[in-house]
């Protein structure tokens, strides 16, 4: 597969133990370490995944969120948010930013990985119906 997957994380530490975890499962990984470099990497590389820290320098996570799903190309990337400082309504205000899915600190290195896993089946399966669907348009093959 080799699917790439973007991680924001300003804390270098955090940034590791992402890394770490998966690491075995063959991905190619982008790292950004600040939201704006985020949103440039994002908009660059176009990631298949993005795990996103919501704390962070310039843009902070949700804002980042909200900025590439304004635009048309990151409307369905999956952006999985991870916090530090889970308070009351934070997981809403994630979801309503457009976080697929919300998660807090310390990361659950065994679950990370099964989650990307699916979400990135998932997102293959919907890519495939779509292109295989009947309706006279064909995936040009590449
Ligand atoms: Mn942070």
């Amino acid at each position: 597969m080799n699917e790439r997957i973007l991680i924001v994380e300003d804390n270098p530490q955090n940034m590791k133990v992402v890394l770490v975890a998966l690491r075995p499962y063959g991905y190619t990984f982008l790292q950004a370490t600040d939201g704006e470099e985020a949103l440039d990497m994002a908009t660059r590389e176009r990631p298949d995944l993005i795990i996103m820290d919501i704390q962070l320098p310039k843009l902070n996570g949700l804002e980042v969120t909200r900025k590439l799903r304004d635009t048309v190309a990151f409307s369905h990337i999956p952006i999985i948010a991870i916090t530090a400082f889970a308070m009351k309504g934070d997981k809403e205000r994630a979801i309503e930013a457009g976080c697929d899915v919300y998660l807090t600190k310390p990361i659950n290195t065994r679950q990370l990985p099964v989650m990307i896993a699916e979400i990135l089946l998932q997102r293959q399966k919907i890519n495939s119906s779509t292109n295989g669907d009947g309706n006279g348009e064909q995936d040009p093959g590449n």
